[in-house]
Parts: structure tokens; sequence; C-alpha cells
């Protein structure tokens, strides 16, 4: 017998598993049902779920898709972040783009290869990843868990990362323009993107 040979996962490795099963992860935080609890348990105890667990799991939430429309918001959940920049095309804006610290987070096309997806850089162009259109982000493989955190905390109150942003650095996350006005600079977002971006 094995007791306790394994040491307890750090919650930076549980987490990069989580970014690797994004939809599992979802689930997981979101599911009230017992068996979740003891996924959730096991998840903690091992830093991982074996693929018949993954697989289980799927079932369930196929199921669930199936009877269930709507989900609540939950810590993998990006869709106020796509849910801005879909307002910001909407708006007018044909390209919309975030730049909030050094990330810059752009609308994939309706006409691209991943229509209703986000694409997240850093700001000097490297690829980081990208918000499916389930609004789950999928980080590139490899990518510190650090990054992959901040990134999913944007996603999860973009408008406030963005203020901290403007405050921070006097620079509008929308434009990128210098917040010039008082008022602009002590909102730390510029009103006529604030609007547009549906905030
Ligand atoms: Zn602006």
């Amino acid at each position: 017998m094995n007791f306790r040979r394994r040491p307890r996962p750090t919650a930076d490795e549980i987490f990069k598993w989580e970014l690797e099963n994004p939809d599992i992860a979802e689930w997981l935080h979101r599911s009230k049902i017992s068996f979740a609890q003891s996924m959730k348990a096991r998840l903690e105890e091992s830093g991982s779920l074996t693929d018949n667990m993954v697989m289980a799991i799927r079932r369930i939430i196929e199921k669930e898709n199936q009877s269930k429309p709507k989900q609540e918001a939950h810590s993998f959940d990006m869709a106020k972040l796509k849910a801005a920049m879909d307002k910001a095309f909407q708006n007018g804006l044909a390209r919309p783009a975030l730049s909030i610290d050094e990330f810059v987070i752009t609308r994939a096309g309706d006409r691209s290869a991943n229509p209703g997806a986000l694409y997240v850089k850093h700001r000097d162009g490297t690829y980081l990843g990208k918000v499916t259109p389930g609004n789950l982000f999928v980080p590139i493989q490899g990518l510190a868990t650090e990054i992959s955190r901040r990134i999913v905390e944007i996603g999860k109150d973009p408008l406030t990362r963005a203020i901290e942003h403007g405050k921070r650095t006097g620079i509008c996350s929308c434009c990128r323009r210098l917040l010039t006005n008082s008022e602009s600079i002590e909102a730390g977002i510029g009103p006529i993107c604030r609007s547009k971006f549906g905030w």
C-alpha cells in the first residue's frame, strides 16, 4: 500500500491540469452533484483525473447541455470578455481589441477560421491562446500557469482590469490612446470606449 507516498499537488499543478481540460474544470467548478464533489476532491488529492473519469464527466456534460440551456458564471468563464468584444463589434469597431497589462485580446472575424473566438497575444505579438466559442480560455501548450491565471482573471472581469490598466498607465485599454481630460484619467478609461464595449 502506498499510503501518502505521493505529496499533495500544489494549487498551480491543479490549475495547470484544469487549463489542459477546461471543459472538465468548468464543470467541476459549477456542478453541485455529489459526483462532482468527489471528482473535485480526487483532483485536489492527485492533481489529475484518469481518462475514464474525464470521459464519464464529458458524458454528463453532454447530457446536461441537452437539457439545460444556461450556465452560471465560474472561474474559467470568459463570457464577460467575449460579450464586451462582441458588443464593440456590434457598435461599429470592425476589429475590437483590448490591451490590458502586457496582453492584447482581439476578436476573430465572423468569416475567419475561428468565428466567435478571441485571440490572446503578448503585446510583442506572441500568440498565447484563444477563447473558444464556448467561452473557455485555451492556452498554447507550455504557457506558464501564472500567465494563464492572469488572462483568466481578465476574462472574469475585463472592465475592472481595463480600468486598473488605464489608471496605472494613463492609456485607455480600448483604443490605446493617452487619457487626456481629468475625468477620463480619473475613470481609467475613455467614456466613449467604455460605452462601445457595453460597459
Ligand atoms: Zn479609448
